[in-house]
């Protein structure tokens, strides 16, 4: 239960960050909140040899808006997206989904950085993420790029990041106003990471569904987009026998582990629930 030892940076500036990255090679990890990556170095699942703390860089902070997009710095915390009047407001189940993770000792230090860039299934944001086509801003030696959400979960642990980069924001396109939104979770506890979740964010017209977009967390190797399931229900006033349709269709692309928090056709059932729900509760919202 004891890390290995490792040398502690510090730097004041995302350059001097990547550059640490870069020079220190694989050997080098970013530490944002330590919430997933402590706990790892104690069971000695990651020993690196360097720390690259990002906790000393300011412009990683702070939620602000950049035309119709909301643009998150990595270093924010789940405690300050709950905090947040803006996300309040424009993307509400951002609060949602935080008040959902672990307790608020996690959430007032884990970020929305470490939390999207940790490739963890279980982890709550990606799937939310995906739903939201939120787009990640990575710095790294050569430069900046920008990768979709849909696009940067490979495997389990496995994302699109280079080891010199770093996430420095999440670009979040705000859904229309007036939008349905919500993020259904199963756990076996207070504070667990999900048996399965499900994220619905939906936009109705005159009672039928003009957009719709479905995320499902903990159900595969990585984070879901159901687009099938979210095409079925487009047009539809969300009744019973089309939510039936797509909930099937959500089920059909889930590939859960059986471990602890079920076997693998209990989880898959347990998304379609999270789903239902997850529209049920969309639905009340839309348009109020
Ligand atoms: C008891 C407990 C319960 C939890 N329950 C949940 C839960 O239900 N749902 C959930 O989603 N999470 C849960 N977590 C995890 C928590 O939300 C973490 O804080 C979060 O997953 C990681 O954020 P962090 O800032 O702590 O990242 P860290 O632990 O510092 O880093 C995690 C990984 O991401 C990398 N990283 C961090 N920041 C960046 C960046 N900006 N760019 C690139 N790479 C980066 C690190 O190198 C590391 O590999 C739980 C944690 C604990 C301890």
């Amino acid at each position: 239960m004891i890390p290995g030892s490792f040398a502690y940076h510090r730097p004041t500036s995302v350059k001097e960050a990547v550059g640490l990255l870069g020079s220190l090679g694989e050997d080098a990890r970013a530490i944002a909140g330590g919430h997933s990556l402590i706990p790892m170095m104690k069971l000695r699942l990651a020993s690196p040899a360097h720390l690259i703390d990002l906790a000393g860089v300011a412009d990683l902070k702070g939620v602000c808006e950049d035309g119709k997009d909301v643009v998150i710095g990595a270093m924010t915390t789940q405690h300050d997206l709950i905090a947040s009047e803006l996300l309040g407001k424009k993307i509400p189940i951002l609060r949602e989904t935080s008040l959902l993770i672990a307790d608020p000792q996690v959430r007032y230090v884990g970020t929305i950085g470490g939390n999207v860039a940790n490739g963890d299934p279980g982890n709550d944001m990606p799937a939310v993420m995906m739903c939201l086509d939120a787009t990640y801003h990575a710095a790294g030696k050569s430069g900046e790029r920008r990768i979709t959400a849909r696009e940067f979960y490979r495997g389990a642990y496995l994302t699109a990041l280079k080891p010199d980069e770093i996430v420095t924001a999440v670009r979040i396109p705000a859904p229309a106003a007036g939008h349905g939104y919500a993020y259904e979770k199963l756990k076996r506890k207070v504070g667990d990471y999900a048996t399965a979740a499900a994220a619905v964010v939906v936009t109705l017209s005159g009672g039928k569904v003009a957009a719709c977009s479905i995320g499902l967390t903990n159900v595969a190797d990585t984070p879901l987009w159901a687009e099938e399931a979210a095409k079925i229900l487009t047009g539809s006033a969300l009744d019973a026998a089309t939510v039936k349709k797509a909930v099937a269709a959500a089920e059909a692309i889930t590939s859960p582990a059986s471990d602890g928090r079920g076997p693998a056709a209990y989880r898959t059932k347990m998304a379609g629930v999270m789903l239902a729900r997850a529209l049920a509760r969309a639905k009340a919202r839309a348009g109020a």
